[in-house]
């Protein structure tokens, strides 16, 4: 059973009319990056709609933050989108899941891709850096529609600065041109190389894992092409492999 706790409302940030942040004050106890939080509101006397949302900050900072879209008609980013500054809202005491560190094996170079929102347990990673001695390269593939919902690129390219040519930034808008970053979809860019000639790295089996988070089409299908085209395998506990994935919906 979740043991939930209160959390305080200390700033949110609204982007776009889409996209934006909270951050919460609550006695949690300490988390892996990667992990994801339960979050819960009361909509009446005895009913609370609960939701997971995935931590962004590192598990040392005490402000905890999440990345979250407004879905249309969405019950649960609506009510998060309209909270206000000081409000109370709960959260589990324990973090969940395994998109952690811990469970990615070493190797060479270690692929981040990302959609949208999907970015968070990646930023939390990052900046806590604990695991990633264990890899000589990281390559963050940061993926959205538009380039104004590139909004955690300011805050990566902060955390560059600490990794320096270990870490390659690659951002990509599918639904228009850009001038830094790639255009289409992830799956389809690997399955023309397109995405390996500009960051000038290969995906192979002996070098590399791919952790790959957000929208499920694009888990899946490229899930697929690092199969069938790369030869690597899904990652699993009883079967090491190459592909660590968490969904979203
Ligand atoms: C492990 C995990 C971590 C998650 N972390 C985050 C997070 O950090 N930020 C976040 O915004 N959501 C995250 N989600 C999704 C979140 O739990 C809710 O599903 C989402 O906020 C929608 O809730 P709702 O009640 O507003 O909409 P619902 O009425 O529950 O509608 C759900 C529908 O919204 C769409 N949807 C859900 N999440 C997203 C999304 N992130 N981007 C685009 N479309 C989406 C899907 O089509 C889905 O069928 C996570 C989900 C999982 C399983």
């Amino acid at each position: 059973m979740t043991y939930w706790v209160n959390a305080k409302v200390v700033k949110i940030t609204r982007w776009t009319k889409r996209l934006f942040k909270i951050i919460l004050h609550a006695p949690i106890t300490p988390f892996l990056a990667g992990q994801f939080a339960k979050i819960a509101i009361k909509i009446s006397e005895k009913k609370y709609i609960k939701r997971v949302y995935s931590y962004v900050n590192a598990p040392h900072d005490k402000n905890l933050e999440f990345v979250i879209t407004l879905i249309p008609n969405g019950i649960m980013s609506n009510k998060l989108y309209h909270l206000t500054i000081g409000e109370e809202i709960l959260i589990s005491k324990e973090a969940s899941g395994f998109f952690t560190m811990q469970e990615i094996p070493t190797c060479q170079i270690l692929w981040m891709m990302a959609t949208g929102t999907a970015i968070g347990p990646f930023c939390s990673i990052l900046q806590d850096g604990t695991g990633l001695e264990k890899f000589k390269k990281i390559i963050l593939i940061y993926a959205v529609k538009y380039a104004t919902e590139l909004v955690y690129l300011p805050l990566i390219n902060k955390i560059k600065k600490r990794y320096q040519n270990k870490l390659i930034i690659q951002t990509i808008t599918s639904q228009e041109k850009n001038i830094n970053s790639l255009t289409g979809r992830i799956p389809k860019l690997l399955c023309n190389n397109i995405l390996e000639q500009n960051i000038g790295y290969n995906i192979c089996p002996k070098t590399s894992h791919v952790m790959l988070c957000g929208n499920p089409d694009m888990v899946k299908e490229t899930q697929s092409i690092l199969i069938q085209k790369f030869n690597l395998k899904k990652h699993l506990r009883r079967m090491p492999g190459h592909i660590s994935s968490e969904n979203y919906w």
